[in-house]
């Protein structure tokens, strides 16, 4: 069983993954992480963002069991993410170990943006989830304040819209729903209606596949 779970920056596509997959035991991979990691390595190295075969020869050396989330998170590393997510080759490299990881048996949750689209474009479950930009800027924000954090809401707003423009407006792979998707839009809907809604889905398939 394959769950892909696609949306823009902030949408809570990962809360709501892993809530699932903690629900029926299958495997989660955050795909945003293997991007990360990816640029990570090239700015821990001091190399070029923009050079696509010294990207690709990176992301050919991610770990996907070796993802740390909390080191990964940093805005500076989803920056350069999403720079080098342009890159037909490093998509490449990424999506071949994204596809082994979905081959897990008794069954795995993939989130990013291309997972119904490319990835696994198989998948009995395909979720599209979003939310205003307003609302996913409101929502990063009260997340880092409650962390502790100081943050100025404008520039996370912005932040979140240019993040939109390139993951949507990218020619490989652009960020948009798969055809036979579920729209989830969260933008009125608490994380618990949209974990419902997202379980009675898989629910159905679940019961279809048996
Ligand atoms: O989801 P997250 O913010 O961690 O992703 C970081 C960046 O990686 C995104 O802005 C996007 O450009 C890229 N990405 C992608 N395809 C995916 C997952 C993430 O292009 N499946």
């Amino acid at each position: 069983m394959i769950i892909a779970i696609d949306g823009p920056a902030a949408a809570g596509k990962g809360t709501l993954a892993r809530r699932i997959a903690e629900t029926y035991g299958f495997h989660h991979l955050d795909t945003g992480l293997t991007y990360r990691a990816a640029a990570k390595a090239l700015l821990d190295a001091g190399l070029p963002l923009d050079d696509e075969a010294i990207a690709e020869a990176m992301a050919r050396k991610v770990d996907l069991g070796g993802l740390d989330r909390t080191i990964l998170s940093r805005h500076e590393i989803g920056e350069a993410a999403s720079k080098i997510a342009v890159m037909p080759a490093v998509r490449r490299a990424l999506v071949e170990a994204q596809r082994r990881f979905a081959g897990k048996t008794p069954g795995a949750v993939l989130d990013g943006r291309d997972i119904g689209t490319v990835v696994c474009p198989d998948a009995p479950v395909k979720l599209y989830v979003t939310a205003s930009v307003a609302v996913r800027a409101r929502r990063r924000y009260e997340e880092i304040v409650e962390a502790g954090g100081s943050a100025d809401y404008d520039a996370i707003f912005e932040d979140v819209k240019r993040r939109d423009e390139r993951d949507m407006g990218r020619t490989d792979s652009p960020l948009k729903p798969a055809e036979d998707a579920y729209l989830l839009d969260t933008s009125e809907m608490s994380i618990e209606a949209a974990f419902q809604k997202a379980k009675s889905i898989v629910d159905t398939a679940l019961s279809r596949n048996a």
